[in-house]
């Protein structure tokens, strides 16, 4: 894909605009790497559409090409989409917090509600686990040990009372919270194969019994395609308020975030990246959009030609400042570049002088700064070039020209050799080399 995506990138390169071809070859890479990354169909086309809608309003950048441009557009996007929300979570007003996870067997939630159990352990909370996956023979025992590593204790049923209600189980758990003070309770549920009606029932009713402050769907990275259905499933079945991504440590590229976010607009919250306990981190929406597009290379080339781009016009304007060669041509462009904050801008403000610049830049509004182009555009080469030759005829003339009065000329004409003057000498006082006016 790589390979493919460089060709279509040389192949644009050095055209300046962003035209709707342009989007639509850089889209077709697009998609075939979501579809990659095993994003459901659905998912693909309902981006890929947004994508070309926020492609086609971009302003042209100077520093990248159109491919470029539309890959940091999609990059973007994705990071905004998987991070659209990303918060912490919910704690109750009155404890205890309850956090129920569900999910499909296996998806990996009593590997999580260990990892959560630990992990607020260490940030001084109190939790409790409780087992309420009473399904499979060994899952108590699975969550007993997990809890036992976590230093975390387990609310379980009485061994040798048959099998027990989970929802009966949930509800005293909560009880026991209270009583031992324990200020958060992490429910594990049971999960099957496949979405499966009893199974929701059976959450539904312990989230009924329980009324948790988070409820985590969680679903397993390699997941592909299903996690489409699978999250509509939980999010009718049961519904959640976040969203747990596991085994992210194997190779899918995890085109379920992407599905599951869409789908269900819930934020995904924590990221499971391994089996021990400390493979757990909150999740990373930028790592994830890299992952998901798998270009890695082309985005970084995109970031290096983006900060190359400014470090290049920071340096032209610095230079012209200090060797005292600004021209009327350039005083507007830094007044445009400082009033849109760009990097210019930015290198004003920390530039002898920059600053003033900046306060006279602020001070002007859109339609002075129209006017001030007409001045601007009606003077000659020579005469933007080289304000100096810029005498009384030429001042009227130049003002006919741009329909102005010809105070405002003069206005112009004086704030720019103010600013050039106190720019030298600011630059002298700063060691900045600016005596060798004689640089090209
Ligand atoms: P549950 O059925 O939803 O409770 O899932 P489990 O917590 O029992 O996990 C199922 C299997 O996946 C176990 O073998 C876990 O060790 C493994 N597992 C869980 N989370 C991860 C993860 O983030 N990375 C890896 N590599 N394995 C995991
Ligand atoms: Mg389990």
């Amino acid at each position: 894909l790589s390979d493919r995506l460089t060709s279509v990138l040389q192949n644009l390169r050095s055209k300046g605009r962003l035209t709707d071809a342009d989007i639509d070859s850089t889209a077709r890479e697009i998609r075939i790497a979501l579809l990659e990354a095993d994003v459901a169909l659905p998912v693909v086309r309902a981006f890929i559409a947004q994508i070309k809608e926020r492609a086609k309003g971009a302003e042209v950048s100077a520093a990248l090409n159109p491919a470029q441009q539309v890959v940091k557009i999609v990059n973007e996007e994705l990071i905004s989409i998987l991070g659209g929300e990303t918060r912490r979570l919910n704690f109750a007003k009155h404890p205890p917090t309850v956090i129920m996870l569900a999910g499909l067997q296996g998806s990996g939630k009593t590997t999580l509600a260990g990892k959560l159990a630990r992990w607020l352990r260490e940030q001084s909370h109190a939790p409790l686990l409780v087992a309420c996956d009473l399904q499979r023979p060994n899952a108590v025992t699975q969550l007993q040990v997990v809890g036992e590593r976590a230093g975390v204790p387990v609310y379980a049923p009485e061994p040798g009372n048959g099998v027990g209600d989970p929802v009966d189980v949930a509800r005293r758990a909560i009880e026991e919270a209270k009583r031992a003070q324990h200020d958060v309770v992490i429910v594990d549920t049971a999960g099957r194969l496949g979405v499966d009606e009893e199974l929701m029932k059976q959450a539904a009713d312990i989230r009924d019994a329980v009324q948790p402050d988070e409820t985590l769907f969680v679903v397993d990275a390699m997941i592909g395609q299903d996690a489409v259905t699978t999250a509509e499933a939980f999010r009718d079945g049961v519904g959640f308020s976040g969203v747990v991504l596991t085994k992210l440590d194997g190779d899918a590229r995890g085109g379920a975030a992407l599905s599951v976010r869409h789908v269900t607009g819930q934020p995904i919250m924590f990221a499971s990246n391994g089996e021990k306990l400390e493979d757990f981190d909150a999740f990373h929406p930028d790592r994830m959009a890299s992952r998901i597009l798998g270009m890695g290379d082309v985005l970084s080339l995109i970031e290096s030609a983006t900060k190359v781009f400014d470090e290049q016009q920071a340096q032209e304007a610095a230079e012209k400042l200090t060797a005292g060669q600004l021209t009327l041509e350039d005083f507007l462009e830094q007044m445009l570049a400082v009033r849109k904050m760009g990097p210019i801008g930015n290198l004003l403000g920390m530039l002898p002088g920059g600053a003033q610049m900046k306060e006279a830049a602020a001070n002007i509004d859109d339609k002075h700064l129209d006017r001030l182009q007409a001045i601007i555009r009606g003077m000659t080469p020579a005469e933007r070039a080289d304000p100096k030759i810029i005498n009384a005829s030429r001042r009227a003339r130049i003002a006919t020209g741009s329909g102005v009065r010809v105070a405002e000329v003069n206005d112009l004409v004086n704030r720019f050799f103010e600013a050039r003057k106190m720019m030298q000498q600011m630059a002298g006082r700063f060691g900045f080399g600016g005596g060798g006016g004689g640089m090209s």
